[in-house]
């Protein structure tokens, strides 16, 4: 019957059973501001102050009014929603917004081409595809030189101008016959066949130990945390993982899977074998703040050296701003702070002003291939509705000279200096305080050897942040997470409206969850 239907759980209910071990599967019935709504028993509403803001959706809060009410005009004027492959003014307005903004951050008027998709995971995924694409017809391009001087040699064997060195007849092993002719076609197809090899063999991505650029089968393969990662990792091209500040690794990866193509050359009536760099690499993946990483800020130094790696390497670096981007730091691009410059910009989250599914990814017009706009495409992509309510984000953050950057920086340190502060009066219990603007994070010392055998029970279930996130929500009205990752940090992005007040009971809730953790009081932190 329809009511047994009903009663049965098959929306990801194992998923709900262990928010509920947490005690953090609450349903929330409305959103508004910084504050998410519960009902009671009683079936009266409560607020919960939300600083896990959807992950970074909310920097301008649930249900913007101004937002809001921009979508129920467009809703009302019947905007054309589904009308693809037609021409999209308002997505184009909103690449040159953004496009307007960067160059302002970046001081440099270089355009990025902007193509659209609805998840963040999908604008990695489209970066990912689009530095492929570019890879191949680099390669291409390679493989058409080696061939010139392939040709060239044969040519130049054939007519007695040249003659095969001995040297390079040795190191692709080929006997060096009486015959020229012969020699030069035997070192040929043993070129040929090393290079098929190389050009055949999948790239390699390369992405920091801890980043975080989603959960797709292509996307999934830069993420680091190997729980999401390792079942799908024959699904698609690989990372090497590097630690952050560390140059010497990055050389040290580059020195290891670094190949070249080999290829022909003649001079002075010698022909010798030439090695020509092959691109293994296919991008370099980088989030300026980690945020499920444990909100850990990259480097200005570092950021300096990957930047001049990927120059040395001729590898595109993506910029995954997708969590840290859209003014959360006090500026669109948190990476532009730290002087780190993208060949490609991944943007989504709170682009779609916290009702729509938006996301984009950005590519500079020196690595930009015109093709990938025929090969590469999405149903819900660069609609209306989603670009409309995107150019409406962009100018409630430019608005007033930028008023809500500087409000994110602001709000940012208030609720930095009350983290702070529990550093200060708990250092055995706070590990460390990390972040920017309003993408902060506190990490805790780990609880595994603890006394009380509650704390080492929840250390060792690898939810040990959520329990503390459950302690939260049900004495203190506090909504918080974990960072996906990094299980001993939580996190906090609210939006710009948070208040003192809010950040009072943030502090006075984690206040309560170190002088539990500090006492040992294990049993009182998961109680019910
Ligand atoms: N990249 C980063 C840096 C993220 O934080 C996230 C989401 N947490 C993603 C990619 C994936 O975005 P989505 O969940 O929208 O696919």
């Amino acid at each position: 019957t329809s009511a047994a239907a009903a009663e049965r759980e098959l929306a990801e209910p194992y998923l709900r059973q262990v928010l509920d071990t947490a005690g953090l599967a609450v349903e929330y019935v409305r959103a508004e501001g910084n504050t998410l709504y519960v009902r009671d028993d009683d079936g009266a509403e409560f607020p919960v102050a939300d600083f896990a803001g959807g992950y970074g959706s909310v920097l301008l809060g649930h249900h913007h009014p101004e937002i809001t009410a921009y979508a129920r005009q467009l809703l009302a004027e019947h905007t054309p929603i589904h009308a693809q492959f037609s021409r999209h003014p308002y997505a184009n307005r909103l690449a040159a917004e953004l496009n307007r903004i960067i160059a302002r951050e970046l001081a440099d008027d270089e355009p990025y081409y902007a193509i659209f998709g609805n998840s963040g995971a999908e604008a990695v995924e489209a970066a990912v595809k689009h530095a492929e694409l570019d890879r191949g017809m680099r390669v291409s391009e390679l493989l058409g030189s080696v061939d010139a001087g392939l040709a060239a040699a044969r040519a130049a064997v054939a007519d007695g101008s040249a003659t095969v060195h001995g040297e390079a007849a040795a190191r692709l092993g080929v006997a060096l016959a009486a015959d020229g002719d012969e020699a030069v076609r035997l070192l040929e197809a043993a070129i040929r066949r090393r290079n098929d090899e190389i050009v055949a063999s999948p790239p390699l991505f390369l992405a920091l130990e801890g980043g975080f650029h989603g959960k797709l089968a292509g996307s999934v393969q830069l993420t680091h945390n190997e729980g999401y990662r390792l079942p799908f990792k024959s699904l698609g091209a690989q990372a090497r993982f590097v630690p952050q500040d560390s140059p010497e690794d990055l050389n040290a990866v580059h020195a290891r899977e670094r190949r070249v193509l080999l290829g022909l050359t003649t001079e002075n009536g010698r022909v010798t074998v030439t090695e020509h760099e092959f691109p293994v690499f296919c991008a370099f993946l980088v989030e300026p703040v980690q945020g499920e990483g444990g909100i850990r800020v990259l480097s200005r130094a570092f950021a300096r050296e990957i930047q001049d790696f990927c120059a040395r390497i001729d590898c595109p670096v993506v910029v995954d701003e997708i969590q840290s981007g859209m003014g959360r730091t006090g500026a669109l691009l948190a990476s532009s702070r730290i002087g780190l410059r993208g060949d490609y910009y991944t943007l989504a989250k709170t682009l779609g002003g916290g009702i729509a599914k938006a996301s984009v990814m950005l590519v500079r017009e020196k690595r930009y291939r015109r093709d990938f706009e025929i090969v590469h495409s999405s149903t819900f992509a660069k609609d209306s509705f989603s670009s409309h309510i995107a150019l409406k984000v962009l100018e409630l953050l430019e608005r007033d000279g930028g008023a809500a950057y500087r409000r994110a920086e602001e709000r940012g340190a208030a609720l930095r200096s009350k983290l702070d502060a529990l550093r200060a009066e708990f250092p055995d219990v706070v590990a460390d305080v990390r972040g920017h603007g309003l993408m902060q994070g506190l990490e805790f010392h780990d609880q595994s050897e603890a006394s009380s055998p509650e704390l080492r029970q929840i250390a060792a279930s690898g939810l040990f942040g959520y329990f503390l996130a459950g302690h939260l929500l049900r004495r203190h009205r506090v909504r918080t997470f974990p960072t996906a990752s990094a299980v001993g940090t939580l996190r906090f992005e609210p939006s710009i409206y948070v208040t003192d007040s809010e950040l009072g009971q943030l502090y006075a809730g984690l206040h309560d969850v170190c002088t539990l953790l500090r006492k040992q009081a294990g049993d009182e932190l998961t109680a019910a």
